[in-house]
């Protein structure tokens, strides 16, 4: 984990890019569609300008499905971001200790 990623809010609060729930499994799409089904997700990125993880197959979806042409990178992206429910309250109900 990296140490400039922000805290893990409370379960509801908008999600902050902490990226526990990613390092700890993958969520339905990274299982489905990665058929990575335990660790970190390796769709997991880390913005390092905007200090928070990022998924990868809402930024960039062509990088990990390699099937995927790049030029449907924005429309797949869009559909991948509501499947995970981005911009929605953190739905981990994990406790971070030190
Ligand atoms: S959903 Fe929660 S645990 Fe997952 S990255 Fe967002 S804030 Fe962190
Ligand atoms: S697919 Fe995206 S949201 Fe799901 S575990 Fe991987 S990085 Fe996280």
């Amino acid at each position: 984990m990296q140490h400039a990623a922000p805290p893990k809010p409370a379960l509801g609060v908008p999600c902050t890019g902490c990226g526990a729930c990613c390092l700890l499994e993958p969520c339905p799409v990274g299982r489905l569609w990665l058929g990575s089904w335990r660790g970190r997700c390796r769709a997991l990125e880390w913005d390092g300008a905007a200090h928070r993880y990022v998924c990868g197959m809402v930024r960039q979806p062509a990088r990990y499905l390699r099937w995927l042409p790049a030029r449907l990178n924005a429309w797949a992206g869009r559909r991948f971001a509501r499947w995970i429910a981005a911009g929605a309250g953190c739905d981990a109900d994990i406790e971070i200790t030190d």
